[in-house]
């Protein structure tokens, strides 16, 4: 269809088309969405523009809340209880959802090849092509097996809700093999040595889910095996929960050394085959193999093959992760967005726009700066270098004024060369964002954000400093609240890091953590199905059939 096209007829046949300011039907932008996971489903929640036609595809027609699946693993939580299926979400919006991957990005013709879950029956129709004008990346990370032989074949991943229910079955499985007669003692032992690999926030997590379904379940279902079970948690590292403030790292490993967990650092698992597991001590680079029941494997996420297809395309086929800049535009091709775990916000570094910077503040050309010029690029400079704030906190400056003063003593007149100095080492506090949900929702919140308001923005261009090459940004670039970690250590014994260098460690801060978790659950629905499975394993005990 012409849409310019000054024949009424055509333009009642578009039903999609409405009419601009002079009477002319305008085609609305349709924007693709790939993926449903928490950057995804969030900024599908948040996006409140009609101008634009939405249309969603993913795998899975679910929202996953990611941070209690280790919780199902040993059936605290019931797997349904912790999702929220999408079609609800697309008939209030009036957006369109296909249950499909997409299987190829094709940035130069703005094409996508899709295709629908296996399984289908219908042959031919299980593939299909889509077009898109804007594109926006959603599909988070697979997990990371670092190419270790074996690890696909036998090692159990914690990343869906399917992922969360196998392990859970093959838990209970492994119990009800070790109790059958006529085996030997070195048998039982095998099959229930339960190794994880990766001491991050899931692994510590997934150990500690389990040992307390050891301790306050198998001991009564399974009383004759019990003594033969054992947990490994292995890390190539020297601690667990290295992202963590150290005193947190300190209490998890000693709670774990106190639950009786084989918490070895320093080993990095070399391969894995179906009844042996090889871990390469760092220290004396022997090889060590031991018999297991199961592993499960948390060292991590990497990209998605088709992001690694995407990044040879568009020239960035030698990073390790898509690349987006602040505002979350995909680096080196057009109208494609990234955020989540997919993507890292490729940050600026102060230095090097020290001179334009500069140059921007010294408004008069005097080249140097006084207060007044200062104070008219201070809150860009924050704005845009989020690196500048965490160093002024680190070195307890109140604002940049300080930091010029001090490393310019009284004078209030500043030249190039002593802005220069007192930025200098502000770059050693960059840091890349944590791959986390509270990351991926956040950014889903501001893209939907920037989304609505994009007309108005277009007239009238704003945003902070702009630099050479960049165009003109209309936004505010993304920035970042961290509102705290929790790493859940069993025992219902919980780590809180909250912002403020606030930790809190304890009985009280399992209760915090229940109730943000139960407060950032995404419906009534979910919160009523989570509350209840809680309320339920404290009366009843968990469910142990699989
Ligand atoms: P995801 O949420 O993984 O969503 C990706 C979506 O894309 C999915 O819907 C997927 O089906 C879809 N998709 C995949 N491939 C394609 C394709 N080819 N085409 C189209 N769609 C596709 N973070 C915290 O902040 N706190 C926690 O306590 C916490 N606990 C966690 C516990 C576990 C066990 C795990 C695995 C993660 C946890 N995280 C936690 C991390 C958090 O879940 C992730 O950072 C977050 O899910 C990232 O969001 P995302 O939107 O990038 O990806
Ligand atoms: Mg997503
Ligand atoms: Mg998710
Ligand atoms: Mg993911
Ligand atoms: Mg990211």
């Amino acid at each position: 269809l012409v849409y310019s096209d000054s024949n009424p007829l055509k333009r009642i046949l578009h039903a999609d088309a409405t009419l601009d300011s002079d009477g002319q039907p305008i085609r609305k932008k349709k924007v693709v969405v790939l993926g449903s996971g928490w950057s995804g489903y969030s900024f599908l929640n948040y996006l409140n523009n009609p101008n634009y036609d939405v249309q969603v595809v993913s795998p899975r027609n679910f929202f996953l809340f990611t941070p209690l699946l280790p919780s199902v693993t040993n059936g605290t939580v019931e797997a349904r209880s912790i999702v929220e299926p999408i079609r609800g979400l697309m008939r209030k919006k009036g957006f369109e959802y296909k249950e499909a991957e997409c299987v190829k990005i094709d940035p130069s013709n703005k094409k996508l090849h899709c295709r629908s879950k296996e399984g289908s029956s219908l042959k031919g129709t299980t593939e299909f092509d889509m077009d898109y004008d804007i594109l926006v990346i959603a599909v988070g990370a697979k997990p990371n097996t670092f190419n270790t032989p074996g690890v696909e074949e036998h090692a159990y991943f914690l990343k869906e809700a399917e992922d969360a229910l196998n392990i859970r079955h093959s838990v209970i499985d492994c119990f009800e093999r070790a109790s059958l007669p006529n085996l030997t003692e070195e048998e039982r032992k095998k099959i229930l040595h339960f190794v994880v690999v990766g001491g991050g926030p899931t692994g510590v997590e997934f150990s500690a889910e389990l040992h307390d379904f050891l301790v306050q379940d198998v001991a009564k279902i399974y009383p004759k095996v019990q003594e033969f079970t054992r947990i490994t948690l292995l890390e190539a590292g020297d601690h667990i929960l290295n992202m963590f403030d150290k005193r947190i790292t300190a209490f998890a490993e000693e709670k774990f050394q106190r639950d009786g967990i084989d918490l070895k650092t320093g080993s990095m698992v070399v391969g894995v085959t179906a009844d042996e597991i090889s871990t390469k001590e760092r220290e004396t680079g022997k090889i060590v193999s031991e018999p297991y029941g199961m592993v499960v494997w948390s060292t991590g996420i990497g990209s998605r093959p088709v992001i690694r297809d995407f990044m040879q395309q568009i020239g960035q086929g030698q990073r390790r992760v898509l690349a987006t800049d602040e505002w979350l535009r995909v680096e080196g091709c057009e109208d494609v967005y990234a955020l989540g775990d997919t993507a890292t916000i490729n940050q600026r570094r102060v230095m090097e726009d020290i001179a334009a910077i500069f140059s921007k503040a010294d408004k008069g050309k005097t080249g140097t700066l006084n207060k007044k010029d200062f104070n008219g690029v201070v809150k860009d400079i924050c704005q845009r270098y989020p690196q500048v704030e965490l160093y002024l906190k680190k070195n307890k400056l109140k604002n940049i004024a300080h930091l010029l003063k001090s490393a310019n003593g009284e004078d209030t007149q500043v030249n190039i060369e002593n802005f220069k100095q007192a930025l200098s080492e502000v770059d050693s506090q960059m840091k890349n964002l944590p791959a986390t949900a509270q990351v991926a929702s956040q950014q889903g919140k501001y893209l939907a954000k920037c989304f609505n308001k994009m007309e108005k923005c277009e007239k009238k261009p704003e945003g902070p400093l702009r630099f050479r090459g960049e165009g003109r940004h209309r936004f505010q670039p993304f920035r970042y609240r961290h509102f705290g970690s929790f790493a859940p250590l069993g025992g219902e014994q919980t780590a809180a890091e909250l912002p403020g260098d606030w930790v809190s460690i304890g009985h009280s801060s399992q209760w915090l953590w229940y109730s943000v978790y139960a407060s950032k659950l995404v419906s009534w629905r979910t919160r009523m199905l989570v509350v209840s499975d809680w309320t339920r394993r404290f009366v009843f005990g968990r469910d142990s059939s699989s």
